[in-house]
């Protein structure tokens, strides 16, 4: 009886290990937009957060064991199952604005901190808004730094669902082209403008060579089995303070 006890112990002990060893990864990945010294009345505080706001998110990512990690990381993990650390995130900012190099970039290089940026490529230099978009000698001078990945949000941030074939593809395989000619490295990841995307689009970017794209939805992380081409992300707002940023991370990794 005795040894049947200790055959069903160390069954026991060995499953407990392997569903620990297998367990999926919860990547949570986290959207900004603008990073100012100071908002304006106008301003969505959903697309612009202070450099402070800024600042004291990512300590709190400290604070909190969190470490960033890029998306060839997250992907090396998805494919070959190489290992993460404990508390991985990923940081994003879309449409490739100057401010991310003014105010992000300083902070992020400073903490030690990585990140994303999906920028519209027929904008780089330009300035379409309020807020002017870097310049190629600034994505590559961010991009060198091993602090920024440089990634697509395609040429001009159209309505993916409303173009034809032909302009679904150029948006795609310009902008990748572009990136790749000036940052001197392969652009495999791409933000959809809006998030918006369907079955058709997934599928003419696979073909245009994007190996993972991401959507909004403000909901939810990322594992092994997630859609790659419906990436999600949560969109961060200047009215988070330390302690709701983090209570928002946490609902939505299920911890
Ligand atoms: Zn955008």
């Amino acid at each position: 009886m005795k040894s049947v006890f200790r055959i069903v112990l160390c069954m026991l002990i060995i499953f407990m290990t392997s569903v620990t060893a297998f367990a999926d990864m919860c990547v949570p990945i986290l959207l900004y937009h603008c990073v100012v010294e100071e908002l304006a009345e106008e301003d969505d505080p959903r697309m612009i957060v202070t450099a402070d706001r800024f600042s004291e998110h990512m300590q709190a990512l400290k604070d909190h064991g969190y470490d960033t990690i890029t998306y060839n990381q997250y992907m090396d993990y998805v494919k070959k199952g190489t290992p993460l650390p404990p508390k991985p995130i990923i940081i994003n900012f879309d449409d490739g604005y100057e401010n991310n190099y003014t105010y992000a970039y300083p902070i992020l290089r400073e903490m030690n901190m990585k990140a994303t940026i999906f920028t519209m490529a027929g904008y780089v230099g330009a300035t379409t808004t309020k807020y002017p978009h870097f310049t190629w000698e600034q994505a590559l001078e961010m991009e060198h730094s091993g602090v920024i990945d440089i990634q697509s949000h395609t040429m001009t941030h159209p309505m993916m669902s409303e173009l034809s074939y032909e302009e679904t593809l150029r948006e795609m395989r310009m902008s990748k082209y572009l990136i790749e000619k000036n940052m001197d490295k392969e652009c495999k990841y791409m933000a959809y403008p809006f998030g918006v995307h369907n079955k058709w689009t997934d599928n003419l970017g696979a073909a245009a060579g994007y190996e993972l794209m991401c959507v909004v939805g403000d909901n939810g992380a990322n594992g092994k089995d997630s859609d790659l081409y419906a990436i999600r992300r949560l969109t961060v707002s200047q009215d988070m303070d330390a302690d709701s940023f983090i209570k928002y991370i946490e609902e939505n990794t299920g911890m």
